[in-house]
């Protein structure tokens, strides 16, 4: 009998159950991905999502810079030129060392682990939970991790040419036409990848709007940015896919009128669902919402006592790091700790070229919800790092409050905007001012000068601008 079952191996799941055992808790996870005849541990992250697109993104902008960049810097390589499917073993060999990776640290840690589905069978103290094989685990509590798939347009069956963000990661070939149906986070990073190692890319989005999770700044530089890179069309309604020998045929209407586009590959990227189906017997009565999450209140509790849920299958934001939060935090809820999360300083980040990321309030939020604040920015053309680098695009933001100077937001698009933006996580977990910031010294030459001196132009008082 088990003190902790878990029930997902990805960041949530496998986070959940090394955290579980570092405090004493027997415990075991059971996941039902495979490669080769083994368990491939890491979930959604690393086999299918954050881990290969990050290695395809690298070695599609590494192409990009040798192909358009380098001249400027004196260096010439005579043509380019790159196999596919060296890339793609890469991006396999990092998957591979990973998901083995996640196998070594439950070892260390005496996390038993187990291939198959798992499916919460019977109440009470223990739980039971039925494997596809038959077999039955024992556990006092259960953490439910069972992450996420890609959401299926009705009337569009994914095949040869349609292909949800799985497929589009593991193309042998550069399309040339490459079709996106959605321009949210994965539109744009697969968009990115393709984009920069030949096709033709469009993204097809219903909203009129684009990144509308974003700050509204933000999105508009976006927009004018990868503009340049891709075709984006928005309020675009999708009437019509076909599948033909030449390739896909999508019909769809936006504001110019009715367009037919044909595509060497089309992506379906509208969204993800959660992996709620069958993970618990009806007759426990798991609370589920009309969308398939899994209800938890503000500490991943279930309405089932000593069932905790996790991770994307309770919706919210879907990240990997926001689910393996939640697992620290559950597992030390077991063990009686009284760990919280708080849920207004996730960061989020696009990988995109210029990156993108933020935390905190938006500025539309923020009026939205009647709070005075006061904006501070600053644009990376003025860094020197940023010029060194050739990336001087893009800005940081930050959003004070008007009466106490408190951190509220903080969107940068730029480069390495993905690292830059966890000190103002950090600052934000402090309840740091934009003071704090501006009297904190910034090695020069950094990128994080911006920071400094966003915080600085919030008190109106930037130096290099
Ligand atoms: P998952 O990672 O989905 O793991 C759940 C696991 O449970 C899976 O292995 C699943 O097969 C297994 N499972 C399901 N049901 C059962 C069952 N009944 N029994 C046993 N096992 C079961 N997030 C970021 O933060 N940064 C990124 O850069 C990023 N990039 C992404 C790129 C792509 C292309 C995609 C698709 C997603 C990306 N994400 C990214 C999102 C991130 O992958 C998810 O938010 C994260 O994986 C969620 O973790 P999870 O543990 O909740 O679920
Ligand atoms: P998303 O919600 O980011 O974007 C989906 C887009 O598809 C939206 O803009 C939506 O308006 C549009 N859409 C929906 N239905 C449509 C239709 N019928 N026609 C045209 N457009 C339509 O979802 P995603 O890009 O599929 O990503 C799924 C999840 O994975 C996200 O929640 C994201 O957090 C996570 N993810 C994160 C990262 C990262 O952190 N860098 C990277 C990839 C994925």
């Amino acid at each position: 009998m088990y003190d902790v079952a878990v029930i997902g191996g990805g960041p949530g799941g496998y986070v959940a159950a090394i955290r579980c055992a570092q405090l004493g808790l027997k415990t075991v996870c059971i996941d039902d991905r495979e490669k080769n005849g083994k368990a491939s541990l890491g979930g959604t992250c690393l086999n299918v999502g954050c881990i290969p697109s990050k290695a395809l993104l690298e070695s599609s902008e590494l192409v990009e810079k040798a192909k358009s960049e380098f001249a400027s810097h004196g260096i010439s390589t005579g043509e380019i030129a790159f196999d596919l499917s060296v890339m793609q073993q890469r991006k396999e060999k990092i998957v591979d060392a990973h998901t083995n990776g996640i196998s070594f640290l439950f070892r260390k840690n005496k996390v038993d682990s187990v291939l198959g589905r798992g499916r919460l069978a019977s109440k009470g103290d223990p739980y039971s939970i039925e494997l596809d094989s038959g077999e039955r685990i024992e556990a006092r509590h259960v953490i439910i991790a069972t992450g996420s798939s890609p959401r299926k347009l009705e009337g569009i069956p994914f095949g040869k040419r349609i292909v949800d963000s799985s497929g589009a990661l593991s193309f042998r070939e550069v399309p040339r036409r490459l079709g996106i149906i959605g321009a949210g986070v994965i539109g744009l990073e697969i968009g990115s990848i393709w984009n920069r190692l030949g096709s033709e890319v469009t993204l097809i989005e219903a909203l009129t709007e684009f990144l509308p999770s974003a700050d509204e700044k933000i999105s508009k530089e976006a927009l004018r940015q990868f503009g340049k890179q891709l075709s984006i069309r928005l309020g675009a309604k999708v009437q019509r896919v076909e599948e033909t020998d030449e390739g896909v045929k999508v019909r769809y209407r936006d504001a110019i009128g009715e367009s037919e586009a044909l595509f060497d590959r089309l992506v379906i990227a509208v969204g993800r669902m959660p992996n709620s189906k069958e993970v618990a017997d009806p007759s426990l009565g798991l609370e589920i919402d009309a969308r398939g999450f899994i209800k938890v209140n503000g500490q991943c509790m279930t309405n089932l006592p000593n069932v905790y849920a996790i991770g994307d299958v309770t919706g919210g934001m879907m990240l990997a790091h926001k689910a393996s939060e939640e697992g620290i935090m559950v597992a030390e809820r077991i063990a009686g700790q009284k760990t919280m999360l708080d849920p207004d300083i996730i960061p989020s980040v696009i990988y995109t070229r210029p990156e993108i990321a933020w935390v905190g309030k938006t500025e539309q939020q923020l009026r939205a919800g009647g709070v005075e604040y006061r904006a501070g920015q600053f644009p990376f053309t003025a860094n020197g790092r940023a010029q060194a680098l050739g990336e001087a695009q893009g800005f940081v933001k930050m959003l004070v409050d008007a009466k106490t100077d408190r951190l509220l937001g903080v969107h940068i698009i730029g480069p390495h905007a993905s690292e830059l933006i966890s000190e103002a996580v950090l600052a934000m977990a402090f309840s740091a001012s934009s003071e704090d910031l501006a009297r904190t010294i910034h090695a020069h030459p950094t990128l994080s000068e911006a920071l400094h001196e966003a915080a600085l132009a919030a008190d109106g008082r930037a130096l290099h601008i």
